[in-house]
């Protein structure tokens, strides 16, 4: 397994449809290891392949928060929100391609998601509180679509010359 480099907000790669998995690989399957190994690492509780440049539509996701209770990490091919409820939460997000920035998103507070799992077979679950959240989160990428896009556009233009010059320092070293 490998730790991948996190694309940075902005990055043309983060704002792609990106395309359905066809038949699971093995390489398909390092993917997701190696995508786990990275959101851990970062530490993160969820991440999408187009953040490490894969434009194909892909979770992993781990919202276990307790300490004392075992990993929890999961690997979401094609995920697809089939329910979403009407009730609403609210919830400060933030996002490893968007370092250090946080703002309050709200979306459906329950979701139910289908997709293939690890061993290639078909998974549907409900998803409440944090994991709804990041699951939603997660989807959202393989859309092009990044959490800053539910804020106003000044929030977002804030937000976005702050990634731009955090790039640029980091590019001088
Ligand atoms: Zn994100």
């Amino acid at each position: 397994m490998s730790v991948k480099p996190i694309l940075i907000h902005p990055d043309p790669r983060l704002k792609k449809l990106a395309s359905p998995v066809p038949d699971l690989s093995d390489d398909l399957r390092q993917l997701a290891d190696d995508m786990l190994e990275t959101m851990y690492d970062a530490p993160g509780i969820g991440l999408a392949a187009p953040q490490v440049g894969v434009s194909q539509r892909l979770i992993v996701m781990d919202c276990e928060k307790s300490e004392d209770a075992a990993p929890k990490p999961m690997v979401l091919f094609n995920p697809q929100i089939v329910a979403a409820s009407d009730g609403l939460g609210t919830y400060e997000e933030g996002c490893l391609s968007i370092p250090d920035q946080f703002a309050e998103v709200t979306r459906p507070a329950e979701v139910t998601v289908r997709w293939i799992d690890r061993d290639g077979a078909e998974q549907q679950q409900d998803f409440a509180g944090l994991w709804a959240i990041c699951a939603q989160h997660e989807i959202d990428h393989l859309d092009g679509k990044l959490f800053i896009d539910y804020l106003t556009p000044l929030k977002r233009q804030l937000i976005t010359r702050k990634m731009v010059k955090l790039k640029r320092d980091k590019a001088r070293g």
